[in-house]
């Protein structure tokens, strides 16, 4: 007996509204009707446990097939199974809080997750890509009798007796003109692997073939299909649901490679396993990174119950975890709803907090496990624990006792290892510490040299965001300043009472000051005299601290702003007690003491790499004539 009715939904027509708004994601009408087999196969594993299902169980397992002739792709389950009041009940009423919330709602989603995990519509985005959708199910309750469904994607169905023979269910969809794509093999592996590659029931894939072209086969009877079957698409037990008791170093390894086959191994890993408050899984692997900055984001992967979800984990991990790779599996991560209403969830900010934790737990227990090791790997671990302290003040709070800094000289040291280091020596009059660093050695090379000469240490701060680094130290760090090693002279890089006595008199200043103002006569180099060591540089060529972070400042929001339009200026520092410079004094022939002041200027730039082109041509010749 054929039955007919209504799917009871008071809107007009929903299959329409699905077609339109769901489109451009159509392909995840598999990952929902695979879901939706998985879980009948797990919900009859669930019964027989509970002693409510007394039947084999048999190998329980999931078929996608296709057939290119007919046009079909069918999903085929031996899971539980459904009886016509079954499907009466869960399929022709669709299971939404209210249609007219969905017709208000639908307005506002952008994809077909949104609206489909909003509303419970799984089983119709079927209809996204099938103009037919037609279920044959045997249900596991005994007695029960086979039951057929089909719809046309109108309001209008029909149910009645069914064909399917053993427990469980076919969905077979007839596809649409418009999505004959979907009828290729290539097609449908690809969007399985993506999003069935680590169910927890074998995923079959295969091509469904006519026997008997003719229509009948020898023996009269009318021609069967099979199932080519050509392999099983998944891994049913990835690890991340096991324990890691139970894993070795190799399995992470080896999943690593499985899901990025062509990445260097990674550093370390962490496995992340939690049930309470929220339920979350997964293994996060710690890339190499070094020191470029090109870094691939959206490699984590989002699953929810083993599903394949989304690689879009902006909000769930939180900014400077992004550089992880790996795969974060939660069911309690509410999946479907738009990106404003994600972020305020409390689930995923317990996650978000979760994971940062562990992240720091791992680093933490590394460092003091195995300093050496953890040394070794700070190359590659060095940006993102820096990318971490600048952006999440949580992270900064435990990462203040591993994070590194990288001495020129190449060793490194803790945050207190260093204040210890350097305090004797590097503390000015007014009882601050500076910290003295370089973001270029080989440029700046002279000026760490005097640097070095006078005591100081120098830190390397030659990575991308070392910039903002050396700000947040700055700011969390009591009476603690950096200095980059070029903003002024050795001996003023620190202030301290000790500077030596002026030889020059004031006149005598003047002079010299007059001397090299009309030798270099560029209006970006201001001349200033002061009495440093003898043994330093006759000449140098600084800028200030202050005015370089500003206009990198600057610089990074795009140039623009006061500090932005500022043209470079440098301070030329004439070292007064310097031999050369009481030469240039006694001096009679103006024009000679001009040309040594001039050389010596040269000399200060050429030091830096700051002499270029004419001037450095004019430069050679001055050399050349004058040896
Ligand atoms: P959801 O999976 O979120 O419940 P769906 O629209 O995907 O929503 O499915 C609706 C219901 O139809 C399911 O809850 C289940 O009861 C039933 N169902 C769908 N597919 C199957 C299947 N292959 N076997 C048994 N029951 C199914
Ligand atoms: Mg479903």
């Amino acid at each position: 007996m054929q039955e007919k009715g209504t799917i009871s939904i008071h809107t007009e027509n929903i299959f329409p509204i699905i077609k339109k708004f769901l489109y451009s994601d159509n392909e995840i009408f598999l990952r929902e009707l695979v879901s939706n087999a998985v879980d009948a196969t797990q919900k009859i594993k669930r019964l027989a446990s509970l002693g409510q299902y007394n039947g084999e169980l048999g190998n329980l397992q999931v078929e996608v097939a296709f057939d290119k002739d007919a046009k079909t792709i069918t999903i085929s389950d031996n899971g539980l199974g459904m009886t016509a009041d079954e499907i009466k009940k869960y399929i022709n009423q669709i299971a939404f809080s209210g249609a007219t919330e969905f017709m208000d709602k639908f307005k506002e989603a952008k994809d077909a997750n949104e609206i489909i995990g909003r509303f419970g519509l799984g089983f119709y985005s079927a209809f996204m890509v099938a103009d037919r959708v037609e279920i044959q199910t045997l249900s596991y309750q005994e007695g029960a009798e086979p039951a057929y469904w089909t719809c046309d994607g109108s309001t209008e169905f029909e149910i009645g007796k069914g064909i399917r023979e053993t427990r469980g269910t076919d969905i077979i969809l007839y596809v649409n003109a418009e999505s004959e794509e979907f009828l290729d093999k290539f097609k449908l592996q690809g969007i399985l692997d993506k999003y069935a590659k680590f169910l927890p029931v074998p995923v079959k894939f295969g091509t469904i073939t006519e026997q008997e072209p003719d229509g009948e086969d020898a023996e009269g009877k009318p021609k069967t299909k099979s199932v080519e079957v050509d392999n099983i698409i998944n891994d049913t037990n990835p690890i991340w649901t096991k324990q890691p008791s139970e894993l070795k170093d190799e399995d992470y390894l080896n999943f690593y490679k499985e899901l990025y086959p062509f990445s260097e191994d990674p550093l370390f890993w962490i496995h992340l396993n939690v049930d309470y408050p929220f339920n979350l899984t997964g293994v996060l692997y710690f890339p190499k990174v070094k020191n470029d900055f090109e870094i691939s984001k959206n490699k984590i992967k989002l699953f929810s119950r083993q599903v394949f979800i989304t690689d879009e984990v902006k909000d769930i991990v939180p900014e400077f975890l992004m550089l992880l790779h790996g795969v974060i599996d939660s069911p309690d991560i509410p999946l479907n709803v738009s990106r404003s209403f994600l972020q305020a969830d409390s689930n995923v900010k317990k996650i978000n907090s979760y994971i940062t934790r562990k992240v720091a737990d791992k680093l933490s227990d590394l460092f003091k496990a195995d300093r050496a090791a953890y040394e070794e790997k700070w190359s590659d671990i060095g940006l993102f624990v820096k990318y971490g302290m600048i952006s999440e003040e949580k992270f900064y709070d435990k990462a203040k006792d591993f994070v590194l800094l990288t001495s020129t000289d190449k060793t490194n040291y803790t945050l207190n290892e260093y204040k210890e280091k350097v305090s004797a020596e590097q503390t000015d009059k007014d009882d601050q510490l500076v910290y003295i660093y370089t973001n270029d050695p080989a440029k700046q090379d002279s000026f760490i040299q005097s640097a070095n000469k006078k005591g100081y240490d120098v830190l390397l701060m030659n990575s991308p965001i070392d910039n903002h680094f050396v700000g947040q130290i700055e700011n969390k760090l009591e009476k603690t300043s950096f200095k980059r090693v070029d903003a002024d002279v050795a001996d003023k890089l620190i202030k301290k009472d000790d500077a030596p006595a002026h030889i020059l008199t004031e006149e005598q200043s003047t002079q010299v000051k007059t001397i090299f103002d009309s030798a270099i006569n560029k209006p970006a180099y201001k001349v200033e005299l002061e009495s440093l060591n003898p043994e330093e540089l006759p000449v140098t060529v600084t800028m200030d601290e202050f005015m370089r972070r500003m206009k990198e400042m600057a610089a990074m929001g795009g140039g623009m702003g006061f500090y932005g339009n500022m043209p470079d200026n440098y301070k030329v520092v004439v070292n007064g007690n310097h031999k050369l410079i009481t030469r240039i004094l006694q001096t009679e022939d103006a024009e000679e003491a001009s040309r040594l002041a001039k050389q010596a200027f040269d000399l200060a730039l050429l030091s830096q790499g700051l002499l270029t082109g004419a001037d450095l041509t004019a430069f050679v010749n001055r050399s050349v004539s004058m040896i």
